[in-house]
């Protein structure tokens, strides 16, 4: 039975990156952080074939213990402060987790397998997945994206992702593990986090639907963007897995939509006009934005046999539909 290790367990990708393992027959260990971390109740609830171990990105030593007691087959390193905007807030803070935690995982797999630094005492025992980013394009030099377009990232996530992105292809190449970079686009579903852009509209349409809300504040919905659904996309961090050779791969559908067209479809869903409730506030602009992502995914196409699923507008329909069914609960478990 191949036995993986996940961190970011609790976010969007980890959850559905743990049904598609486990339906694949892996024993699945997540990492959680923290004590009294509120969301590993809800795992070991909805996942009870998870396992649960302690540890944090922040700590070398408590990645190493989780690496010798698991003593996984397949490393999955999703965490990550994930929101841009947070970053910019907590900069030092993104680059240690965001950057540095990718090193540290990456080590604790180097230490605890014995690898010296040569080549010769090989650690490709353990695969590695790192979560990259489509925001490592940023400013970008070209369009659409591929693995050989340079990066001009605009955010300090997206330069802590840089770094960690370039020492996983060191790492590779450095001590012979099995290190692969996943660079994905944005990809969402019902469990993505309430506070990024695409989530806080499908929540607001449902709200305002429902009379609990009267407008929507957002930033920039000018910004194209690349998007998916999760569900879809972790699939091809594992396929990228079983590859005989470790490479890097773009992840994306190759269309890009503004976000005033998410707004669009995601407010016709409810039977309303985006326009009428959605305002601009300064508060939600970025301090450099990133214009236009839109990937080309043709190696991912042609080597691991990927290909998205989920439609924009299904994935927009689909997470309306949960959000007015979410909302309209607990308005009726309030009164
Ligand atoms: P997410 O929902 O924000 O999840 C982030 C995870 O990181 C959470 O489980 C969080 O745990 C964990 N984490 C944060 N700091 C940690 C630390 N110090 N030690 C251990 N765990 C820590 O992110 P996601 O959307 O699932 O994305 C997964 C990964 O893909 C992230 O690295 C993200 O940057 C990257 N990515 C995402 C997209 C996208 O569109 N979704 C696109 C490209 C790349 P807590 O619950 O304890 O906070």
């Amino acid at each position: 039975m191949p036995r993986a290790l996940i961190t970011g367990i609790t976010g969007q990708d980890g959850s559905y990156l743990s049904e598609h393992l486990l339906a694949n027959g892996y024993e699945v260990y997540g990492l959680i952080r923290g004590q009294n971390n509120p969301k590993r109740q809800h795992i070991e609830r909805t996942w009870p074939d998870i396992k649960i171990v302690e540890g944090d990105l922040l700590d070398q030593a408590s990645l190493m213990n989780v690496i010798q007691k698991v003593k996984p087959d397949e490393v999955y390193n999703l965490a990550a402060i994930s929101f841009v905007a947070l970053s910019w807030n907590q900069p030092e803070l993104t680059g240690e987790i965001t950057g540095l935690g990718a090193l540290r995982l990456l080590e604790a797999i180097r230490l605890t397998t014995g690898a010296s630094g040569s080549r010769a005492n090989s650690a490709a025992g353990i695969k590695f997945y790192q979560a990259s980013s489509s925001e490592m394009f940023g400013k970008v030099r070209e369009t659409p994206q591929s693995e050989q377009t340079p990066f001009h990232p605009r955010s300090p996530y997206g330069v802590a992702k840089a770094y960690a992105h370039y020492i996983t292809v060191n790492y590779r190449e450095s001590y012979n593990i099995h290190a692969c970079s996943g660079i994905l686009f944005n990809h969402e579903s019902p469990r993505r986090g309430p506070e990024f852009v695409t989530r806080k509209i499908t929540i607001g349409a449902a709200r305002i639907k429902l009379g609990l809300q009267k407008e929507l504040l957002m930033g920039n919905l000018d910004t194209r963007r690349d998007w998916g659904f999760a569900g879809d996309y972790v699939k091809a961090m594992h396929l990228m897995m079983q590859a005989d050779k470790a490479d890097d791969y773009v992840i994306g559908t190759g269309e890009a939509h503004q976000g005033k067209e998410f707004a669009r479809i995601a407010f016709e869903r409810v039977g309303l006009n985006a326009e009428d409730y959605i305002k601009t506030d300064p508060q939600f602009m970025r301090p450099a934005e990133v214009d236009l992502l839109i990937a080309d995914p043709t190696k991912a196409r042609d080597e691991l046999g990927w290909k998205p699923e989920v439609s924009f507008q299904r994935l927009i329909e689909m997470m309306v539909d949960h959000d007015l069914e979410a909302e309209a609960r607990l308005q009726a478990a309030a009164v």
